[in-house]
Protein backbone atom coordinates (compact mmCIF):
# COMPACT_ATOMS: atom_id res chain seq x y z
CA UNK A 1 0.00 0.00 0.00
CA UNK A 2 1.00 3.31 -0.93
CA UNK A 3 0.26 6.75 0.06
CA UNK A 4 0.48 9.88 -2.10
CA UNK A 5 -0.65 13.14 -1.49
CA UNK A 6 -0.83 15.81 -3.76
CA UNK A 7 -0.72 19.67 -2.56
CA UNK A 8 -2.47 22.87 -4.02
CA UNK A 9 0.23 23.22 -6.62
CA UNK A 10 -0.07 20.06 -8.54
CA UNK A 11 -3.63 20.61 -9.24
CA UNK A 12 -4.05 24.04 -9.48
CA UNK A 13 -5.39 24.31 -12.76
CA UNK A 14 -7.30 21.57 -15.20
CA UNK A 15 -3.74 20.84 -16.86
CA UNK A 16 -1.90 20.18 -13.53
CA UNK A 17 -5.00 17.68 -12.78
CA UNK A 18 -4.42 16.23 -16.13
CA UNK A 19 -0.87 15.37 -15.42
CA UNK A 20 -2.21 13.70 -11.66
CA UNK A 21 -3.73 11.40 -13.42
CA UNK A 22 -1.14 10.19 -15.36
CA UNK A 23 1.06 9.98 -12.42
CA UNK A 24 -1.50 7.72 -10.85
CA UNK A 25 -1.94 5.81 -14.13
CA UNK A 26 2.10 5.10 -13.94
CA UNK A 27 1.35 3.29 -10.83
CA UNK A 28 -1.64 1.81 -10.80
CA UNK A 29 -0.32 -1.65 -10.56
CA UNK A 30 0.56 -0.75 -6.68
CA UNK A 31 -2.28 -0.46 -4.11
CA UNK A 32 -2.90 3.59 -3.95
CA UNK A 33 -4.64 5.72 -1.56
CA UNK A 34 -4.71 9.29 -2.84
CA UNK A 35 -4.87 12.56 -0.55
CA UNK A 36 -5.87 15.89 -2.46
CA UNK A 37 -4.95 19.71 -0.84
CA UNK A 38 -7.52 22.60 -2.06
CA UNK A 39 -6.73 23.70 -5.76
CA UNK A 40 -3.96 26.14 -6.11
CA UNK A 41 -4.34 29.12 -3.74
CA UNK A 42 -8.10 28.38 -2.93
CA UNK A 43 -7.10 28.29 1.40
CA UNK A 44 -5.56 31.60 0.88
CA UNK A 45 -9.35 32.80 -0.90
CA UNK A 46 -11.05 31.13 1.35
CA UNK A 47 -9.17 32.81 4.44
CA UNK A 48 -9.56 36.24 2.38
CA UNK A 49 -13.47 35.83 1.98
CA UNK A 50 -14.13 34.72 6.12
CA UNK A 51 -11.46 37.82 6.80
CA UNK A 52 -13.91 40.10 5.06
CA UNK A 53 -16.84 38.17 6.07
CA UNK A 54 -16.20 38.23 9.69
CA UNK A 55 -14.72 41.60 10.02
CA UNK A 56 -17.55 42.84 7.66
CA UNK A 57 -15.09 44.43 5.18
CA UNK A 58 -17.49 44.41 2.49
CA UNK A 59 -16.07 42.12 -0.20
CA UNK A 60 -16.89 38.70 1.13
CA UNK A 61 -19.71 38.12 -1.56
CA UNK A 62 -17.55 38.88 -4.26
CA UNK A 63 -14.86 36.98 -3.21
CA UNK A 64 -17.17 33.80 -3.28
CA UNK A 65 -18.12 34.32 -6.78
CA UNK A 66 -14.19 34.66 -8.04
CA UNK A 67 -13.80 31.26 -5.76
CA UNK A 68 -16.68 29.69 -7.14
CA UNK A 69 -16.05 30.93 -11.10
CA UNK A 70 -12.31 29.33 -10.68
CA UNK A 71 -13.28 26.25 -9.89
CA UNK A 72 -16.03 26.14 -12.47
CA UNK A 73 -13.78 26.59 -15.46
CA UNK A 74 -11.66 23.80 -14.29
CA UNK A 75 -14.53 21.58 -14.37
CA UNK A 76 -15.46 23.21 -17.70
CA UNK A 77 -12.33 22.70 -19.35
CA UNK A 78 -12.09 18.85 -17.46
CA UNK A 79 -15.64 17.64 -18.50
CA UNK A 80 -16.83 17.81 -21.96
CA UNK A 81 -20.12 16.61 -20.98
CA UNK A 82 -21.88 19.59 -19.32
CA UNK A 83 -24.80 17.30 -17.70
CA UNK A 84 -22.49 15.67 -15.71
CA UNK A 85 -23.55 15.52 -11.80
CA UNK A 86 -20.25 17.04 -10.93
CA UNK A 87 -21.12 20.27 -11.57
CA UNK A 88 -24.27 20.17 -9.12
CA UNK A 89 -22.13 18.31 -6.70
CA UNK A 90 -19.77 21.76 -6.13
CA UNK A 91 -22.26 23.66 -6.68
CA UNK A 92 -24.30 22.05 -3.66
CA UNK A 93 -20.85 21.54 -1.44
CA UNK A 94 -20.23 25.47 -2.19
CA UNK A 95 -23.97 26.56 -0.63
CA UNK A 96 -22.60 25.33 2.75
CA UNK A 97 -20.66 28.67 2.66
CA UNK A 98 -23.83 30.33 1.54
CA UNK A 99 -25.80 29.28 4.67
CA UNK A 100 -22.81 30.45 6.50
CA UNK A 101 -22.88 34.28 5.36
CA UNK A 102 -26.35 34.66 4.72
CA UNK A 103 -26.60 36.16 8.30
CA UNK A 104 -24.35 37.85 10.14
CA UNK A 105 -21.40 35.79 11.92
CA UNK A 106 -22.86 33.71 14.99
CA UNK A 107 -19.94 31.75 15.61
CA UNK A 108 -16.30 32.16 16.96
CA UNK A 109 -13.94 33.12 14.43
CA UNK A 110 -11.60 29.90 14.84
CA UNK A 111 -14.58 27.56 14.63
CA UNK A 112 -16.12 29.90 10.79
CA UNK A 113 -12.93 29.38 9.29
CA UNK A 114 -12.35 25.34 9.92
CA UNK A 115 -16.61 25.39 8.74
CA UNK A 116 -15.74 27.61 5.62
CA UNK A 117 -12.07 27.19 4.82
CA UNK A 118 -12.37 23.29 4.54
CA UNK A 119 -14.52 23.47 1.23
CA UNK A 120 -11.73 24.16 -0.56
CA UNK A 121 -10.75 20.19 -0.10
CA UNK A 122 -14.05 18.66 -0.19
CA UNK A 123 -14.44 20.60 -3.60
CA UNK A 124 -11.14 19.41 -5.50
CA UNK A 125 -11.40 15.85 -4.22
CA UNK A 126 -15.11 15.79 -5.69
CA UNK A 127 -13.36 17.40 -8.91
CA UNK A 128 -10.33 14.53 -9.36
CA UNK A 129 -12.29 11.83 -7.94
CA UNK A 130 -15.21 12.44 -10.65
CA UNK A 131 -12.66 13.34 -13.53
CA UNK A 132 -10.68 10.29 -12.71
CA UNK A 133 -13.54 8.17 -12.75
CA UNK A 134 -14.87 9.48 -15.88
CA UNK A 135 -11.23 8.80 -17.61
CA UNK A 136 -11.78 4.78 -16.51
CA UNK A 137 -10.01 4.67 -13.06
CA UNK A 138 -11.79 3.37 -10.48
CA UNK A 139 -11.82 6.02 -7.52
CA UNK A 140 -13.66 6.43 -4.37
CA UNK A 141 -14.42 9.37 -2.65
CA UNK A 142 -13.63 9.58 1.10
CA UNK A 143 -14.85 12.14 3.55
CA UNK A 144 -12.26 12.18 5.93
CA UNK A 145 -14.09 13.31 8.52
CA UNK A 146 -15.37 9.94 8.96
CA UNK A 147 -11.85 8.92 9.64
CA UNK A 148 -9.50 11.74 10.87
CA UNK A 149 -11.35 12.39 14.71
CA UNK A 150 -9.99 15.04 16.52
CA UNK A 151 -10.60 17.23 18.98
CA UNK A 152 -12.32 20.79 18.64
CA UNK A 153 -9.38 23.33 18.69
CA UNK A 154 -10.76 24.45 15.71
CA UNK A 155 -7.69 25.26 13.24
CA UNK A 156 -5.23 23.49 15.03
CA UNK A 157 -6.98 20.15 15.75
CA UNK A 158 -5.20 17.42 17.58
CA UNK A 159 -5.73 14.11 16.11
CA UNK A 160 -7.14 11.44 18.27
CA UNK A 161 -5.35 8.62 17.14
CA UNK A 162 -7.31 5.25 18.86
CA UNK A 163 -10.46 6.36 17.09
CA UNK A 164 -8.78 7.65 13.92
CA UNK A 165 -6.61 3.99 13.28
CA UNK A 166 -9.41 2.09 14.23
CA UNK A 167 -11.66 3.62 11.52
CA UNK A 168 -8.86 3.69 9.26
CA UNK A 169 -8.30 0.12 9.95
CA UNK A 170 -12.16 -1.08 9.60
CA UNK A 171 -12.80 0.75 6.12
CA UNK A 172 -9.80 1.70 4.21
CA UNK A 173 -8.14 -1.97 3.70
CA UNK A 174 -10.91 -3.55 1.84
CA UNK A 175 -12.00 -0.27 -0.04
CA UNK A 176 -8.41 -0.27 -1.79
CA UNK A 177 -8.50 -3.66 -3.02
CA UNK A 178 -10.76 -2.74 -5.45
CA UNK A 179 -10.64 0.93 -5.43
CA UNK A 180 -8.27 4.02 -5.35
CA UNK A 181 -9.64 6.04 -2.65
CA UNK A 182 -9.78 9.88 -3.03
CA UNK A 183 -9.70 12.32 0.23
CA UNK A 184 -8.97 15.36 1.60
CA UNK A 185 -6.01 16.52 3.45
CA UNK A 186 -5.66 18.71 6.19
CA UNK A 187 -9.29 18.28 6.92
CA UNK A 188 -10.85 16.19 10.78
CA UNK A 189 -13.86 15.85 12.08
CA UNK A 190 -14.92 16.05 15.94
CA UNK A 191 -17.01 13.51 18.14
CA UNK A 192 -20.15 15.99 17.24
CA UNK A 193 -19.72 16.11 13.46
CA UNK A 194 -17.84 19.40 13.13
CA UNK A 195 -15.15 20.24 10.83
CA UNK A 196 -12.07 20.62 11.92
CA UNK A 197 -8.22 21.86 10.31
CA UNK A 198 -4.83 20.58 11.16
CA UNK A 199 -3.16 23.85 10.55
CA UNK A 200 -1.79 25.16 7.81
CA UNK A 201 -0.24 23.16 5.08
CA UNK A 202 -1.77 20.05 7.32
CA UNK A 203 -2.43 17.90 4.20
CA UNK A 204 1.45 16.19 4.57
CA UNK A 205 0.34 15.45 8.16
CA UNK A 206 -3.12 13.70 6.80
CA UNK A 207 -1.28 11.96 4.17
CA UNK A 208 1.14 10.58 7.32
CA UNK A 209 -1.63 9.78 9.39
CA UNK A 210 -3.18 7.43 6.95
CA UNK A 211 0.61 5.73 6.18
CA UNK A 212 1.01 5.09 9.84
CA UNK A 213 -2.46 3.67 10.31
CA UNK A 214 -2.12 1.51 7.48
CA UNK A 215 1.27 -0.03 8.32
CA UNK A 216 1.85 1.72 4.32
CA UNK A 217 5.13 0.54 2.50
CA UNK A 218 5.55 4.20 1.52
CA UNK A 219 4.28 8.28 1.97
CA UNK A 220 5.26 9.80 -1.52
CA UNK A 221 4.60 13.53 -1.42
CA UNK A 222 4.13 15.55 -4.90
CA UNK A 223 5.90 19.04 -5.04
CA UNK A 224 6.25 21.60 -7.35
CA UNK A 225 10.61 21.17 -6.49
CA UNK A 226 12.35 18.50 -7.25
CA UNK A 227 12.61 17.06 -3.81
CA UNK A 228 13.93 18.92 -0.50
CA UNK A 229 16.55 21.31 -1.24
CA UNK A 230 19.52 22.63 0.98
CA UNK A 231 17.81 25.64 0.40
CA UNK A 232 15.02 27.75 -0.70
CA UNK A 233 15.88 29.13 -4.25
CA UNK A 234 14.31 32.04 -3.47
CA UNK A 235 17.04 33.15 -1.46
CA UNK A 236 20.07 31.51 -2.73
CA UNK A 237 21.41 31.51 -6.12
CA UNK A 238 22.81 27.80 -6.32
CA UNK A 239 20.92 25.02 -4.13
CA UNK A 240 21.40 21.42 -4.27
CA UNK A 241 18.67 18.19 -4.06
CA UNK A 242 19.17 16.50 -0.84
CA UNK A 243 18.87 12.90 -2.16
CA UNK A 244 18.46 11.10 1.21
CA UNK A 245 17.58 12.32 4.87
CA UNK A 246 16.83 10.72 8.60
CA UNK A 247 13.67 11.15 9.98
CA UNK A 248 15.89 13.58 13.19
CA UNK A 249 17.59 15.88 10.02
CA UNK A 250 13.51 15.92 8.29
CA UNK A 251 12.00 16.78 11.39
CA UNK A 252 14.95 19.18 12.33
CA UNK A 253 14.98 21.24 9.17
CA UNK A 254 10.83 21.30 8.91
CA UNK A 255 11.05 22.74 13.26
CA UNK A 256 13.15 25.41 12.04
CA UNK A 257 11.02 26.64 9.06
CA UNK A 258 12.02 24.51 5.83
CA UNK A 259 8.53 25.41 4.07
CA UNK A 260 8.84 21.44 2.50
CA UNK A 261 7.05 19.38 4.68
CA UNK A 262 4.59 19.99 7.38
CA UNK A 263 6.49 19.57 10.41
CA UNK A 264 4.08 17.06 11.93
CA UNK A 265 4.41 14.87 9.37
CA UNK A 266 7.50 12.93 10.15
CA UNK A 267 6.77 11.52 13.34
CA UNK A 268 4.19 9.21 12.89
CA UNK A 269 6.10 7.67 9.79
CA UNK A 270 9.72 7.58 11.82
CA UNK A 271 7.19 5.85 14.50
CA UNK A 272 6.44 3.13 11.64
CA UNK A 273 9.45 3.07 9.69
CA UNK A 274 7.56 4.32 7.00
CA UNK A 275 9.88 6.27 4.09
CA UNK A 276 8.69 9.38 2.24
CA UNK A 277 9.22 10.45 -0.22
CA UNK A 278 9.66 13.74 -1.88
CA UNK A 279 9.19 14.08 -5.42
CA UNK A 280 8.21 16.45 -8.08
CA UNK A 281 4.87 16.03 -10.38
CA UNK A 282 6.60 18.14 -13.30
CA UNK A 283 10.24 16.23 -13.79
CA UNK A 284 8.26 12.48 -12.64
CA UNK A 285 11.34 10.95 -13.71
CA UNK A 286 13.43 12.68 -10.68
CA UNK A 287 13.95 10.44 -8.19
CA UNK A 288 13.39 12.95 -5.33
CA UNK A 289 14.47 13.10 -1.69
CA UNK A 290 13.88 9.60 0.47
CA UNK A 291 13.44 10.40 4.40
CA UNK A 292 14.12 7.30 6.18
CA UNK A 293 15.71 5.47 8.83
CA UNK A 294 19.52 5.86 8.12
CA UNK A 295 22.33 7.30 10.65
CA UNK A 296 24.05 8.94 8.18
CA UNK A 297 23.63 12.88 9.21
CA UNK A 298 22.51 15.28 6.18
CA UNK A 299 25.55 15.20 3.38
CA UNK A 300 25.27 19.47 2.49
CA UNK A 301 24.71 21.85 5.29
CA UNK A 302 21.29 23.68 4.70
CA UNK A 303 19.96 26.98 5.43
CA UNK A 304 16.55 28.29 6.32
CA UNK A 305 15.45 32.18 5.75
CA UNK A 306 12.71 33.54 8.24
CA UNK A 307 11.72 36.62 7.18
CA UNK A 308 9.98 39.30 8.99
CA UNK A 309 10.98 38.42 12.38
CA UNK A 310 10.88 40.75 15.52
CA UNK A 311 13.15 39.97 18.58
CA UNK A 312 11.14 40.49 21.84
CA UNK A 313 13.62 41.12 24.67
CA UNK A 314 11.99 40.12 28.60
CA UNK A 315 13.12 41.52 32.01
CA UNK A 316 11.47 41.04 35.03
CA UNK A 317 10.41 45.03 35.92
CA UNK A 318 12.12 43.99 39.31
CA UNK A 319 15.24 42.88 38.21
CA UNK A 320 14.71 39.36 39.39
CA UNK A 321 16.33 36.98 37.89
CA UNK A 322 14.54 34.97 34.89
CA UNK A 323 13.50 31.97 36.80
CA UNK A 324 10.73 28.61 36.38
CA UNK A 325 7.77 30.82 37.32
CA UNK A 326 8.71 33.98 35.20
CA UNK A 327 9.34 31.77 32.35
CA UNK A 328 5.95 29.75 32.67
CA UNK A 329 4.29 33.10 32.70
CA UNK A 330 6.21 34.44 30.07
CA UNK A 331 5.46 30.65 27.69
CA UNK A 332 1.61 30.74 28.83
CA UNK A 333 1.19 34.65 27.44
CA UNK A 334 2.90 33.49 24.21
CA UNK A 335 0.71 30.19 23.80
CA UNK A 336 -2.30 32.34 24.45
CA UNK A 337 -1.76 34.25 21.72
CA UNK A 338 -0.83 32.22 19.24
CA UNK A 339 3.24 33.50 18.83
CA UNK A 340 5.70 31.15 17.83
CA UNK A 341 8.88 31.12 18.95
CA UNK A 342 11.54 30.65 16.37
CA UNK A 343 14.59 31.17 18.55
CA UNK A 344 14.60 31.64 22.15
CA UNK A 345 17.90 32.77 23.72
CA UNK A 346 17.99 33.49 28.00
CA UNK A 347 20.17 34.92 30.26
CA UNK A 348 20.26 35.84 34.29
CA UNK A 349 18.30 38.78 33.78
CA UNK A 350 16.32 38.77 30.25
CA UNK A 351 14.77 36.70 27.96
CA UNK A 352 14.79 37.28 24.41
CA UNK A 353 12.83 35.60 21.08
CA UNK A 354 12.42 35.42 17.56
CA UNK A 355 8.73 35.46 16.04
CA UNK A 356 6.75 36.04 12.58
CA UNK A 357 5.89 39.40 13.18
CA UNK A 358 2.08 39.37 12.84
CA UNK A 359 1.16 42.58 13.69
CA UNK A 360 -1.69 42.16 15.69
CA UNK A 361 -0.71 38.86 17.62
CA UNK A 362 2.89 40.45 18.83
CA UNK A 363 1.41 43.91 19.36
CA UNK A 364 -1.37 41.99 21.99
CA UNK A 365 1.26 39.62 23.66
CA UNK A 366 2.99 42.83 24.58
CA UNK A 367 1.00 44.47 26.19
CA UNK A 368 -0.01 41.74 28.23
CA UNK A 369 3.72 40.85 29.65
CA UNK A 370 4.39 44.88 29.57
CA UNK A 371 2.10 44.40 32.60
CA UNK A 372 4.79 42.54 34.69
CA UNK A 373 7.68 43.14 32.77
CA UNK A 374 9.77 45.38 30.64
CA UNK A 375 9.84 44.45 27.25
CA UNK A 376 11.57 45.96 24.23
CA UNK A 377 11.22 45.70 20.28
CA UNK A 378 12.93 45.18 17.23
CA UNK A 379 11.12 44.42 14.40
CA UNK A 380 12.34 43.98 10.54
CA UNK A 381 14.93 41.04 10.84
CA UNK A 382 16.07 38.07 9.61
CA UNK A 383 16.23 34.39 11.09
CA UNK A 384 18.88 32.17 9.47
CA UNK A 385 19.13 28.74 10.64
CA UNK A 386 22.27 26.72 9.34
CA UNK A 387 22.00 23.29 9.97
CA UNK A 388 25.64 21.45 9.85
CA UNK A 389 26.77 24.90 9.77
CA UNK A 390 30.76 25.84 9.77
CA UNK A 391 32.58 29.25 9.28
CA UNK A 392 32.48 29.20 5.36
CA UNK A 393 28.70 28.90 5.33
CA UNK A 394 28.52 31.37 8.32
CA UNK A 395 30.16 34.32 6.45
CA UNK A 396 28.27 33.21 2.97
CA UNK A 397 25.01 34.23 4.62
CA UNK A 398 26.96 37.00 6.55
CA UNK A 399 27.71 39.17 3.66
CA UNK A 400 26.30 43.00 4.28
CA UNK A 401 24.44 41.64 7.53
CA UNK A 402 24.82 42.38 11.00
CA UNK A 403 24.15 39.83 13.82
CA UNK A 404 21.41 40.99 16.47
CA UNK A 405 22.02 37.57 18.60
CA UNK A 406 23.30 34.08 18.05
CA UNK A 407 22.32 30.82 19.03
CA UNK A 408 24.53 27.65 18.41
CA UNK A 409 24.69 24.04 19.51
CA UNK A 410 26.99 20.96 17.89
CA UNK A 411 24.89 21.05 14.59
CA UNK A 412 22.49 23.81 14.28
CA UNK A 413 23.46 27.86 14.28
CA UNK A 414 20.39 30.45 14.48
CA UNK A 415 21.02 34.03 13.62
CA UNK A 416 19.19 36.46 13.77
CA UNK A 417 20.45 39.19 11.29
CA UNK A 418 19.25 43.22 9.77
CA UNK A 419 21.43 44.73 6.69
CA UNK A 420 24.42 46.32 7.77
CA UNK A 421 23.51 49.95 8.09
CA UNK A 422 25.71 51.49 5.08
N1 LIG B 1 -5.01 23.62 1.65
C1 LIG B 1 -4.39 23.74 2.95
C2 LIG B 1 -3.41 24.88 2.95
O1 LIG B 1 -3.14 25.46 1.91
C3 LIG B 1 -3.76 22.48 3.40
C4 LIG B 1 -2.56 22.06 2.60
O2 LIG B 1 -2.36 22.54 1.48
O3 LIG B 1 -1.81 21.22 3.08
O4 LIG B 1 -2.91 25.23 4.00
MG1 LIG C 1 -1.33 24.00 0.19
Amino acid sequence: MHIFKFGGASVKNAENIKNVLQIIELHKQEQLLIIVSAIGQTTNKLEELLNSFFYRQGTHLQLFDEIKQFHFQVLDELFEDKNHPIFDDVLNTFVEIDWIIEEDPQDPYDYLYDQIVSIGEMVSTKILSAYFETCGLPTKWIDVRNYIHTDNTYRDARVDWEKTEIAIQRDIPAMIQSSIPITQGFIGGTSENFTTTLGREGSDYTAAIFAACLNARALTIWKDVPGILNADPKWFSSTELIPELSYIDAIELSYYGANVIHPKTIKPLENKEIPLYVRSFINVSGSGTRIHKTTESLSVPSFIFKVNQALISILPNDFSFIVEDNLSHIFNAFHKHKVKINMMHNSAVSFSVSVDNHEDQVTALIEELRKDFSVSYLPNLELVTIRYYNQETIDRVLVNKEVILEVKDLYTCQMLIRDKAS
